[in-house]
């Protein structure tokens, strides 16, 4: 059986933000885009000073990828939100799936825009890399994180440095940097089709081709975002699902 990919729930973000005392809301598929044009109205020099200072808040929501082959398997289930509202239900009622029909969860990290709708599958076993249970600890505490585990079948966990098949034809591949234990899963098809679903490794298209990234990054952050980034070019995906912005065929690729 061949695996088929497909995005269950596209990647934006919401942000609100204060301007001239107003607030000011901003939605678009490139968190990139956004950022800059958040700076440039709000005069924000990025050298200067964080725009985090003067945001408000923002509600980003993830790629969710679907891949079907011998188990279903669900990338990053998306924002707590998506799922508490109904959007994860429907989403895989579009192909014919309820969430109970989900065999295998991936993470691809904690961070609750891509983690918070795991727990909406309860009974699912979860893949995480190694040392992103360590992480969802310090940003969820012990407890929460335990109880958010406790909901969950199994605990899987890539290696760091390592790969780790899923299911033929599907692997899951440590890709550490935008967290420690970030993994991101690259899934091959007969026809030659290997499509890497990046999480947020590549946020965003421009993060793979240019490499300009946020500049909240640390510069540990950084060193382990561009040895992934090498990992992750020598794959040489024919497609890319990046965490925050639409799938994209890297350019100079066959396919
Ligand atoms: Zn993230």
């Amino acid at each position: 059986m061949s695996n088929r990919v497909d995005v269950v729930i596209q990647p934006v973000v919401l942000r609100f933000s204060l301007l001239d005392d107003e607030v000011v809301y901003f939605f678009a598929a490139d968190t990139e885009a956004v950022l800059d044009r958040m700076e440039r109205m709000m005069g924000i020099d990025p050298a200067e000073s964080a725009l985090f200072d003067s945001n408000l808040g923002f509600l980003p929501v993830s790629t969710t990828v679907l891949i079907r082959g011998e188990r279903n398997i669900l990338v990053d289930p998306g924002n707590h939100h998506t799922g508490f509202y109904g959007q994860l239900g429907i989403g895989l009622s579009r192909f014919g799936l309820t969430p109970g029909q989900i065999d295998l969860v991936v993470c691809t990290h904690c961070h609750h825009d891509h983690m918070g709708s795991a727990f909406r599958i309860p009974g699912a076993d979860i893949v995480l890399g190694e040392g992103e249970a360590d992480f969802c600890e310090e940003i969820y505490g012990p407890e929460e994180t335990a109880a958010r585990l406790a909901v969950m079948g199994r605990l899987i966990e890539v290696g760091r440095g390592e790969e780790l098949e899923l299911m033929p034809g599907v692997a899951a591949i440590s890709t550490p940097g935008h967290t420690p234990g970030h993994i991101s899963v690259l899934v091959e098809s007969e026809s030659g089709e290997r499509v890497l679903v990046a999480g947020d490794t590549v946020m965003t298209r421009r993060e793979y081709s240019e490499r300009t990234f946020s500049h909240w990054y640390t510069d540990d952050q950084l060193q382990g975002l561009h040895s992934s980034l090498d990992r992750i070019h020598a794959l040489q995906p024919t497609t890319v699902m990046p965490g925050h912005d639409r799938a994209f065929a890297p350019a100079g690729r066959p396919g």
